[in-house]
């Protein structure tokens, strides 16, 4: 069990000095959990397909190098979508061609490069579409070229996260005026055109609303392919999206439903004339990435306990900001990372930074928090600590990978034997760091 995992990995934390007074917050990531996700992924969509499938994890959930590793060793690629997530994917191994590369605003040089490489490229525009015209015709390539596609089928709940709204700024949109003759058209006279595009969206974004975005690039495949007389378009890459469940620690919707579900209501999709690529990143990496904090003081305000820890606006940005919309779970933990239970009282959770919103709970029912405490905050691997805002000069945390070994006949941990082991991932930033980061180098910048 994941949440049985977590504990031992929480007790270990403590007990071997990752997490102390003088490193009071750390990232951890579950790597069987990471293992166990990649397997269901790829078992799901061989259940229904005989066709290849490029599983292309999307670098920005969790833009970390040994993820990408461990992901690709499971058997997975990378969709990159700017030259520095192309970098970690490169540094991390994955070929040229389980890379894909999608992004709004690819420059000039980024797009020679891609095909320089062999990388698969998705022009998000009918501009982007002549750049490549011109490097095509310049030099060979072994790129796989397609067109991202907007299907504008609806938003779901998270606007900022919704991809196929009427105006998204992502892709064709093909219900504008005289947009899908113009994308036909654009297939017509570029037989080296051979990949559709789309992705429906994100955290948000009913599993139903998703595969009617999938149902409708297909559909724009077979019409395309029709008018050509040919299988010109031989792969769809029908994005992630899939959403994650932040309320407990249930996977939920899985893998194995979204790909029933697309069987269902697009069948031509897996019969096999069509190879697929799927951009999955949150699903992936979200369940499998905890936080751990200490409580560094406990206070009351206007009557409400409150506990100051050190995770906050840093590394729970959107949560921070948007509360309701990324609600995260927060786990208590005494000063030697055994489970509190019992009683609860409703607190506010702070985090270290100078504004009175940092706070990642608030008005949440736990067991009291005390001084000296630690915090866990699950379901942070993809788009939290990896993603740090850099607010008050606060620190990258280390991230480090642990895996449980038994201990002698356990059962799966529950008793608490297991054998926790740690690396590292990411070491945590240093002073040193901050200040040659924030221009140390050029302190008279300004004065000369
Ligand atoms: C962000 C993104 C993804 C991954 O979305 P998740 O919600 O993390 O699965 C896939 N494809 C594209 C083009 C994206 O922008």
């Amino acid at each position: 069990m994941a949440s049985s995992r977590r504990d031992l990995a929480v007790r270990a934390a403590v007990d071997q000095g990752l997490l102390s007074s003088a490193e009071p917050v750390v990232a951890l990531l579950d790597t069987a959990g990471i293992r166990t996700s990649a397997a269901a992924l790829t078992s799901a969509f061989a259940a229904v397909t005989d066709a290849p499938v490029l599983h292309a994890f999307a670098v920005k959930a969790t833009p970390l190098v040994p993820v990408l590793r461990l992901l690709h060793e499971a058997g997975l690629g990378v969709e990159v979508a700017s030259p520095g997530e192309l970098a970690l994917a490169r540094a991390a191994g994955v070929p040229p061609a389980e890379t894909v590369l999608d992004s709004p605003a690819k420059t000039p040089a980024e797009l020679r490069q891609a095909l320089a490489l062999g990388i698969a490229v998705n022009a998000d525009n009918l501009q982007e579409l002549a750049r490549l015209d011109a490097l095509v015709a310049s030099a060979p390539t072994a790129s796989p070229l397609g067109i991202r596609v907007n299907p504008q089928v609806g938003a779901g709940s998270i606007g900022a996260l919704s991809t196929a709204t009427a105006t998204s700024k992502f892709g064709v949109a093909l219900r504008d005026e005289g947009a899908r003759k113009a994308v036909v058209q654009a297939y017509l006279e570029r037989p080296w055109l051979t990949r559709l595009h789309t992705h429906t969206g994100s955290q948000g974004v009913p599993l139903a609303l998703m595969a009617e975005g999938v149902g409708e690039a297909y559909a724009l495949a077979e019409e395309i392919n029709r008018t050509v007389g040919r299988q010109q378009i031989d792969t769809l890459d029908i994005g992630g999206g899939l959403p994650v469940n932040f309320h407990s620690d249930e996977e939920t919707p899985t893998y194995a439903e979204y790909a029933r579900l697309l069987a269902d209501t697009v069948p031509g999709l897996f019969d096999g004339r069509y190879g697929l690529v799927t951009e999955f990143g949150r699903s992936l990496l979200a369940k499998h990435g905890t936080v751990l904090a200490r409580v560094e003081y406990t206070k009351t305000s206007g009557g409400r306990p409150i506990a100051v820890t050190h995770a906050g606006v840093q590394l729970a940005t959107r949560t921070v900001y948007a509360p309701d919309a990324w609600p995260l779970r927060v786990l208590a933990y005494d000063s030697e990372g055994r489970p509190r239970t019992g009683e609860t009282t409703v607190q506010d959770v702070a985090g270290p930074a100078c504004f009175a919103g940092d706070l990642l709970a608030t008005g949440r029912e736990l067991p009291l928090l005390h001084q000296g405490d630690v915090v866990a905050v699950p379901d942070t691997g993809a788009y939290y600590f990896a993603h740090h805002y850099a607010y008050n000069s606060l620190p990258r945390p280390g991230i480090h990978g642990f895996t449980v070994t038994e201990n002698g006949g356990g059962d799966g941990g529950e008793g608490g034997d297991g054998v926790v082991a740690f690396t590292t991932v990411r070491k945590p930033q240093t002073l040193a760091e901050i200040v040659a980061e924030s221009g140390g180098a050029h302190a008279n910048a300004l004065v000369g």
